[in-house]
């Protein structure tokens, strides 16, 4: 049992949207790694006065394998259409092996929990050339499984979604199928583990690389097995493609092929119309904003206020390293709020701390993590406010947003674990991290 002391301020509630519930000076988590309302004698205290405590946040669109290639040359400023084979080609000549998403993995998230990320959603998209192999499902369930013993060696919550970019339907879906009988076993609800550390879901790239047969054969694998779908949709090169290849816009497309669902999640929605709004709101599916991506490669802001007030859920997720080169989630809840004023009302900063935790936690399907009230996992970030950064700030809340860029948690607790504590973490050697993946590379 773990006793967070002192606190300043609590944000137990992000979807609440008021400061009530953020008074109580003390968080306690049970034995079993879930919030409790009382903190029993003898447990283990953590000082945290002059802090502000929230839940762990949740990055609900990563790509993990992209922290390896961060700030590559022809990268920058560039077109999606040229992007993405600029991105194809530096993973080839690195070969897609375990042993690369285990190096990527590990630095990806590592820095994840450093910022105060505790959920991290990987959108892997990227795998082996098959022609090449005796057995291509089994190099990915191998590739599927570095990624999570490395979650679990760190301590993150690792959500992760098998993508795929133009692989072969038959293939994708045996793929699947066989990680989630490895990382999973019988012994999950909906994807979700028992004790709620890993979950898998599906997930194509989007319309403008994968066809309508891959869409069909991932739903397929996901109503097998229960489990939540994610595609991306309506940046840039995708709205292009789909009116080039089909005379269609891409969510006119996602809804032909039955991915317009309550089971649904769809990241970025840069250029969406009124009418696409409405239509995402009523078929229930939920959206993932992606500005520290979408916003310095000149792809689009997605019109988040709107979205919100048709009704749809959205959550927020750094996108990969690729395009974004951070994987500082809180930072780009900072600039999610600023450019919003440009494509609507501005966002509050209570808002938009609500995207980075339960909104994007309901978009994977989660009600167990991103808010603070008893039952829920102990996910949390200790905050510091002490310093000169924070002083003048007349709401501590909204100030981790508005003051301080680039801030990161002094504490990070993942189910009643410290996993960083005063900024160091506890799970792994950072230094090693680093060597490992440049060792990988080449570099
Ligand atoms: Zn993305």
């Amino acid at each position: 049992m773990l006793t967070l002391v002192g606190a300043s301020r609590i944000l137990v509630d992000p979807r609440a949207q008021s400061s009530d519930a953020e008074n109580g000076a003390e968080l306690a988590i049970g034995g079993g790694g879930t919030i409790v309302a009382h903190g029993a004698p003898g447990s283990e205290e953590l000082d945290v006065r002059g802090c502000v405590i929230t839940p762990g946040l949740v990055n609900a669109h990563h790509h993990l394998l992209q922290s390896g290639f961060r700030t590559l040359p022809g990268t920058r400023g560039a077109a999606m259409r040229d992007w993405l084979p600029a991105m194809a080609a530096a993973y080839a000549s690195a070969g897609i092996d375990a042993a690369l998403t285990r190096t990527t993995a590990a630095v990806g998230l590592a820095e994840s929990l450093l910022s105060g990320v505790t959920t991290v959603a990987d959108h892997q998209l990227n795998w082996p050339d098959p022609s090449g192999s005796d057995d291509p499902v089994g190099d990915t369930v191998g590739i599927a499984r570095a990624i999570a013993d490395t979650a679990e060696t760190l301590g993150t919550r690792l959500v992760f979604v098998r993508g795929t970019a133009r692989d072969a339907p038959e293939l994708a879906a045996c793929s699947a199928d066989a990680i989630v009988a490895d990382l999973l076993g019988h012994d999950h609800a909906g994807g979700v583990s028992g004790d709620g550390r890993r979950q898998i879901a599906v997930g194509p790239a989007g319309v403008h690389s994968d066809s309508e047969a891959t869409f069909r054969a991932l739903g397929e694998v996901a109503a097998r097995h229960g489990l939540r779908r994610r595609t991306q949709a309506n940046e840039q090169v995708d709205t292009e493609i789909a009116l080039a290849r089909y005379g269609r816009r891409p969510l006119d497309l996602l809804d032909e092929w039955g991915w317009l669902a309550p089971d649904v999640t769809i990241a970025h929605l840069c250029d969406v119309t009124d009418a696409e709004i409405q239509l995402l709101a009523d078929r229930g599916v939920a959206g993932t904003h992606a500005p520290g991506c979408d916003v310095p490669m000149g792809w689009g802001v997605a019109p988040v206020a709107r979205l919100r007030a048709a009704g749809v859920v959205v959550g927020l997720g750094t996108s990969g390293g690729g395009s974004n080169d951070a994987g500082h989630l809180l930072a780009d809840a900072r600039l999610a709020m600023q450019v919003s004023s440009l494509v609507g009302p501005q966002l509050p900063a209570r808002t938009v701390l609500a995207m980075a935790t339960e909104d994007g936690a309901l978009g994977l399907g989660r009600d167990d993590i991103g808010h603070l009230r008893p039952g829920a996992r102990g996910d949390a970030c200790v905050w510091d406010v002490a310093g000169v950064a924070d002083a003048g700030v007349a709401d501590p809340i909204a100030g981790l947003l508005w003051a301080s860029p680039g801030r990161r948690p002094r504490h990070v607790i993942v189910g009643g674990h410290v996993v960083v504590r005063d900024y160091r973490l506890v799970t792994a050697n950072e230094d090693e991290l680093v060597a490992a993946m440049e060792r990988r590379l080449g570099r």
